[in-house]
């Protein structure tokens, strides 16, 4: 990923793609002291930028880092980024992590360091998504609250993620559905997911897992179309009486899921009327459509 052109925003100025490189005695990768932000640019907007700042800042703030610039500055630089690299329908990663200052533990007194990303990125789970994806069950579960800091956007949080995501790829699915800490069903390995029960658009609580950008966006536009949004706890013995699911996510979109496991389902109507009143407002980015 780091050999093409292009140019990457790096604290504060722009710098070559390939040459954005950082010290291998840097915190962020010994102690996982980093967080990031997934966002995408559709014609030339990216949605909902703010929302995406300020959970950055947030999740910053959870790790004890300050991003020396403003939210004003990151969202004008994620702009320029995208421009400077002639995209207008893309990807774009910001990162911020503790530097190489210091190499202990304790990095207090060290520098945070930020950079942004963009690249064409169509889909998390490519063009044929549409039919439905295949998820496994996860073989690691989300940390509760009190042994993480669960809410924020933090690189740490991922480990268990990647492990998850190549477990189910090894056995031949797209992804993992994990469950949290006390094994009631929480999110996908990069997405949020919905359960359809009796036409009603159910979602766990965001408990222990990332209340996703784009959940909030689906679950506003579900209730915009008249449907019953309901958040609560839901057990993985449910999962087998839904009459659809679906994964929300920046990089995923609205993505209908054909199999958990063993398990079969047939995206139908609601999970179809979300997928195209998602791409509709993502276009017209805050707006919602009319139902
Ligand atoms: N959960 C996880 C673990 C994720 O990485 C993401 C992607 N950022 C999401 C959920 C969905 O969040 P969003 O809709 O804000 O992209």
């Amino acid at each position: 990923f780091d050999d093409r052109d292009g140019w990457i925003w790096f604290d504060g100025h722009f710098v070559p793609w390939r040459e954005a490189r950082l010290h291998v005695l840097s915190h962020g990768l010994h102690y996982a002291s980093a967080v990031f932000e997934g966002e995408r640019a559709y014609g030339g907007r990216i949605f909902r930028l703010r929302q995406h700042t300020e959970r950055l800042f947030n999740s910053a703030r959870i790790m004890g880092f300050d991003i020396p610039f403003s939210a004003e500055a990151i969202d004008a630089a994620c702009e320029e980024t995208l421009r400077r690299n002639g995209l207008t329908d893309a990807y774009i990663r910001p990162v911020a992590w503790r530097g190489s200052e210091r190499l202990a533990v304790s990095a207090r007194g060290g520098g945070t360091h930020i950079a942004i990303a963009a690249w064409p990125w169509p889909n998390l789970f490519g063009e044929d998504r549409m039919r439905g994806i295949a998820l496994a069950m996860a073989p690691w579960r989300r940390p509760s609250p009190e042994t993480a800091p669960t809410e924020a956007k933090a690189s740490g949080l991922y480990m268990t993620g990647t492990l998850s995501k190549h477990a189910a790829e090894e056995a031949g699915f797209d992804d993992a559905l994990m469950l949290d800490w006390k094994g009631d069903v929480a999110e996908a390995t990069g997405a949020n997911a919905f359960f359809v029960f009796d036409g009603e658009v159910h979602t766990p609580a965001p408990i222990g897992f990332l209340d996703g950008i784009t959940r909030r966006a689906v679950m506003e536009l579900a209730r915009a179309c008249q449907m019953k949004v309901v958040e609560r706890t839901i057990a993985p013995e449910e999962i087998g009486r839904a009459e659809e699911v679906f994964l929300t996510g920046t990089a995923a979109e609205v993505t209908p899921v054909r199999r958990i496991g063993d398990q079969d389902f047939t995206p139908g109507r609601v999970t179809e009327t979300l997928v195209a009143g998602y791409a509709r407002i993502v276009r017209m980015n805050e707006a919602l459509p009319v139902a």
